[in-house]
């Protein structure tokens, strides 16, 4: 039942551009309140970052070296906070997620410094961890601040950078799942939030050609696009705009093969097929994905047929609080797997 208001958690402030990351200190002053930071992170970022990190800031931090994103990790993090100032999150995924949650159980500000920018988990109220009783993001609180220093953003691997732009094109079958839903169940949908995400999955329908240079205009504009599907989901109050039936079929995959492809790259091939149920255009997609690099067949992150139609079928089964084009169409193993082939998924 919709109550009928929710809480906007947003962002309060973003540092962007090339050498940023020598600003760090300066960006952390208020919340860090002259003690140490926290800094969380993957050892190959650490190893590439950490000179620059040191030297912005005025105390030695105390590094949590994040080796996946589960509890164990969050639990090392919060143990190691104790008395600091601050959370920093330093790398791709895990080191956010795993730093955004352990701020928010510990009730402290959390700093995003993304070195890449493959999904909108740099700026978002959530956080993706495994071994939870779903397979699912769940709600914690935005980074307090994201700095993100595009130098260092545009020197990640390509396969990253593509990655990044399946998880913005997924707002578009994203937000068609949330319309649906309010027509269907009457659920809050709110068109502002949905304009914005929409904005972000348009950067790259629109520009597939010149994004997937990934010059440092185009990673400029891939980040802010990604910071901005975060502050959609703060706006919504849910990750609505930015998650819908692509992002469960990514998830239902996530479950079947763990180690199987990206997430924005699962994503971006769920948009392809999602379009096509929603009836818009899903070549559009499928060509903007294969302009900026990005897979958009199955075979191409390794997974086979058969999983990703176990995925149609299932996949809205691990959230059916979430209406979506997938609890509509209710496929079968045969309009499925019609589905994927017609498509070219597989
Ligand atoms: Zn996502």
């Amino acid at each position: 039942m919709d109550p009928g208001y929710h809480l906007m958690e947003l962002p309060t402030k973003v540092l962007i551009g090339e050498g940023v990351i020598s600003k760090l200190g300066e960006f952390l002053k208020d919340s860090a309140a002259g003690k140490r930071v926290v800094v969380a992170s993957g050892s190959n970022v650490a190893s590439k970052v950490r000179e620059a990190v040191e030297s912005a800031l005025p105390k030695e931090p105390v590094w949590v070296e994040v080796v996946a994103a589960d509890m164990v990790n969050v639990d090392r993090v919060m143990a190691a906070a104790s008395g600091s100032g601050c959370i920093v999150g330093v790398g791709g995924g895990k080191s956010v997620d795993v730093g955004k949650l352990a701020a928010f159980k510990l009730h402290m500000a959390f700093f995003s410094v993304p070195t890449s920018a493959s999904h909108d988990g740099i700026s978002s109220p959530f956080a993706s961890l495994k071994g939870l009783d779903r397979p699912y993001s769940v709600m914690a609180k935005p980074p307090v601040g994201i700095l993100a220093d595009i130098a260092i953003i545009a020197s990640a691997p390509r396969r990253l950078l593509a990655s990044g732009c399946g998880d913005l094109v997924s707002k578009l079958t994203a937000v068609k799942d949330w319309e649906l839903a309010h027509r269907v169940t009457g659920e809050y949908y709110g068109s502002y939030s949905a304009s914005l995400a929409l904005m972000s999955a348009n950067a790259v329908l629109d520009r597939s050609k010149s994004l997937g240079i990934f010059g440092r205009d185009s990673v400029r504009e891939l980040v802010e696009a990604l910071i901005s599907t975060g502050v959609a989901a703060g706006i919504a109050g849910s990750s609505r705009p930015c998650s819908g039936s692509e992002h469960l079929f990514s998830h239902y995959l996530d479950l079947l093969a763990p180690e199987s492809g990206l997430h924005g790259e699962k994503c971006g091939i769920g948009t392809i097929m999602m379009a096509k149920l929603h009836r818009i255009d899903w070549r559009r997609v499928r060509m903007a994905l294969k302009n900026v690099g990005a897979p958009v067949e199955a075979s191409q992150i390794g997974v086979g047929d058969s999983m990703v139609i176990e995925s149609l079928m299932k996949a809205s089964s691990i959230r059916p609080d979430r209406y979506t084009i997938l609890s509509r169409k209710k496929l079968t193993r045969k309009s499925a797997a019609l589905l994927a082939k017609s498509t070219g998924v597989i």
